[in-house]
């Protein structure tokens, strides 16, 4: 398999890419995938048979809420450049959602299954993301049933690894905890601001054992379901802030700042379908994970993505 990698030097895309001999990786540097699909129509012939879409305007809770329209005008934008150009280019298809599309806990039965995808509207803290990223599992299905398109669409959790965002607006809370702790304990802060009151409940995922996982789909899997692929298991926002300050050796105070939003409670998600299909791998542990990404923070900073200091 010869795999084409969109978003290939974001936190999943440069592990599908590091896991992937000879693919071949295209990042928002070398192609602006909102303006166009040039990139993927003009691959010599035969170069690629894959590509897995990564690249997407993606953010935290408090990005997604202020800036809803952007998040929806640029991950369609980029959905519908890339659908065109693999179904131009008779290309297998695999597609990275997310379990922030499901509906909304008023809607949702837990843990979320793939078939409750639209069985109500996603929580208004995601709504753009998640209407563009539904409309992309949409498009996929549409073009499988008129042009039998080879299209397939996955649903991880969380994410988190080395390779993340940590800038402190448009971040999700791994990076910029990590950041905040590392920072206090550098500088002696006496507290750290934890957004929210630290009781939701989230899945996390470290981002290689996703990167495999879809891999293993991309060549084992060829359905109009998408399939969740995420850790399941839970921890609440505050056990996941001390276990960071521990690995991170912060003994400062936490303060949980409820002017910032908590986003939804929970989206637990069951990665049955991913088992029945034959996936018999095991994740890394969050303990794990975060001492990995923890570790290379520290030895990168401040050369890490989103830190910018005057
Ligand atoms: P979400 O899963 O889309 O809500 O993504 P986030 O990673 O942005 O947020 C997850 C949870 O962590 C939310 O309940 C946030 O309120 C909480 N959180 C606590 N501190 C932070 C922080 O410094 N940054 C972010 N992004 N979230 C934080």
């Amino acid at each position: 398999m010869s795999v084409l990698v969109t978003g290939s030097t974001g936190l999943l895309g440069s592990e599908i890419h590091a896991l992937s001999p000879g693919a071949i990786g295209l990042s928002s540097k070398e192609c602006d995938l909102t303006e166009s699909n040039h990139a993927i129509l003009t691959l010599e012939e035969g170069r690629v048979d894959t590509v897995i879409h990564c690249a997407a305007r993606v953010g935290g809770v408090k990005a997604n809420i202020d800036h809803v329209a952007d998040f929806f005008d640029d991950n369609i934008k980029m959905n519908m450049n890339v659908i065109s150009a693999c179904k131009e280019r008779n290309l297998k298809l695999v597609s990275v959602l997310s379990t922030c599309i499901y509906p909304d806990a008023s809607y949702a039965k837990y843990p979320l299954t793939e078939d409750q995808i639209h069985a109500g509207p996603p929580p208004q803290s995601n709504f753009g993301y998640a209407y563009a990223k539904r409309m992309l599992e949409v498009q996929s299905q549409a073009y499988r049933k008129q042009f039998g398109c080879n299209f397939i669409s996955v649903i991880p959790n969380n994410l988190y690894g080395p390779n993340d965002n940590y800038d402190l607006n448009s971040g999700h809370v791994i990076p910029a905890l990590i950041r905040k702790f590392y920072e206090a304990k550098i500088f002696g802060y006496k507290s750290v601001d934890i957004w929210g009151s630290g009781k939701p409940m989230r899945e996390f995922t470290f981002a290689r054992d996703a990167a495999k996982i879809i891999l293993w789909l991309s060549e084992n899997y060829d359905g109009d379901e998408p399939i969740n692929i995420g850790n399941p298991e839970q921890v609440s926002i505050m056990d996941l802030a001390y276990i960071i300050a521990e690995e991170i050796g912060y003994y400062g105070d936490r303060n949980f700042d409820s002017s910032k939003p908590d986003g939804q409670y929970q989206k637990p998600s069951l990665n049955e379908k991913l088992k029945s299909l034959g996936w018999k791998g095991e994740y890394t542990s969050l303990r794990n994970g975060l001492r990995e990404t923890i570790k290379s923070f520290e030895i990168r900073y401040p050369n890490v993505r989103g830190v910018i200091i005057a």
